[in-house]
């Protein structure tokens, strides 16, 4: 594993190398690209936001970076200011994925590529690529880190499980929500693990009422708050929770030790994902089993490098080109790797990739 660490360290560090060096590229030269977030309220997209900023930066580009305050009409605004600038190519991670078939309409007549971060966006033919963490593949190994850390095969159970979903009008959301479900409802059905509050979706294409709006740590609170008073009765322990990211996760653990349940044996499972300081914190502390890692720093690299190969006419670097479909068109997708995190791993994997100082987590 350790092997595998640096490798991969050296290559990307590799990459940023190269991106380091001025292109001396005329072309580059007085390109604006234009970054488009979704809100500072979540630690990712900062770090995000400030990498791929730096690395174009870097490279010589002229660049806008915008925050939207989660607010869908800000955004559409922020788009549209960035193609009145001239930006040649906009790279946004959209609040709702289906509210901006209009802005990129006048984008495409402007000419403007569009890339889609991390966030699919639907509904247009005008987004020309996307650049994301394979999706699915992040609610696998929630679910699949549930089904070892209950030792699901072979314990006879039942547990009790509350299940989440992300916000219904992020077009990622039904992909975490798949890739765990199909791993848990299984056992869902045979038995080995009962919801109590009966929040449990019969198929995968019911995730949606169970999602929490806007991602909110403060909504997953309430509902995880309102679902333990509710549903369990005197000295019913919940076993297990699916939150399929880390702003959720840190309202439910709010929420548990506002219940009375202390870091421990009899702690629940609970899984996460994006490895946010708070969350690495807490799954130090016992109050959070795993989060899935995304390393930014890694889709900030591979979209730097798509943006300069559509600056230079060369082909674009992809690697899926089946799975995402807009509902207008498949969209070219780069897919980089989530990776498990759990509080045993936190140092060789977190810190020594250098995505974390070891005092940033009291280490
Ligand atoms: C991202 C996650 C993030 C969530 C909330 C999703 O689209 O992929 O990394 O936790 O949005 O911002």
């Amino acid at each position: 594993a350790t092997a595998g660490l640096v490798i991969g360290l050296s290559a990307c560090s590799q990459e940023r190398d190269a991106a380091d060096e001025p292109t001396g590229d005329a072309a580059v030269e007085d390109t604006l690209i234009g970054i488009a977030m979704p809100t500072k309220s979540l630690e990712r997209w900062n770090r995000d936001g400030a990498h791929l900023e730096e690395l174009l930066k870097e490279a010589g580009y002229e660049t806008t970076l915008q925050y939207a305050d989660n607010k869908v009409d800000q955004q559409i605004t922020q788009l549209e200011n960035m193609i009145n600038q001239g930006a040649k190519v906009l790279v946004i991670a959209s609040i709702d994925g289906t509210a901006l078939a209009p802005v990129l309409e006048q984008a495409a007549t402007n000419d403007v590529k569009v890339i889609a971060y991390d966030r699919l966006i639907n509904d247009t033919d005008n987004v020309d690529y996307y650049a994301t963490f394979d999706n699915e593949k992040v609610g696998t190994l929630q679910g699949e880190f549930i089904v070892d850390a209950l030792d699901l095969e072979n314990a006879a159970g039942p547990f009790n499980l509350e299940p989440f979903a992300g916000s219904p009008d992020d077009n990622n959301a039904k992909f975490f929500f798949s890739g765990a479900w199909d791993i848990l409802l299984p056992y869902v059905e045979a038995g080995k693990l009962v919801v109590p509050s009966g929040k449990s979706p019969a198929s995968n294409d019911d995730w949606a009422s169970i999602g929490i709006q806007g991602w909110g740590s403060d909504t997953a609170q309430a509902e995880m708050e309102n679902r333990l008073n509710s549903f369990y009765g005197a000295g019913q322990k919940v076993n297990v929770v699916l939150s399929p990211n880390d702003s959720l996760a840190l309202g439910i653990a709010q929420a548990l030790e506002g219940a009375g349940y202390a870091p421990g044996p009899d702690y629940p499972v609970l899984t996460g994902q994006d490895a946010d300081q708070a969350n690495v914190l807490n799954m130090l502390a016992g109050k959070q089993s795993m989060s899935v890692w995304k390393d930014t720093r890694a889709l900030g690299d591979q979209v730097a490098k798509m943006i300069q190969q559509i600056i230079d006419g060369e082909t674009v670097d992809v690697n899926d080109e089946e799975t995402y479909d807009n509902g207008n068109k498949v969209v070219p997708t780069y897919l980089l790797d989530p990776q498990v995190v759990t509080p045993d791993t936190v140092e060789s994997v977190l810190v020594e990739s250098g995505f974390y100082e070891a005092s940033d987590l009291g280490l």
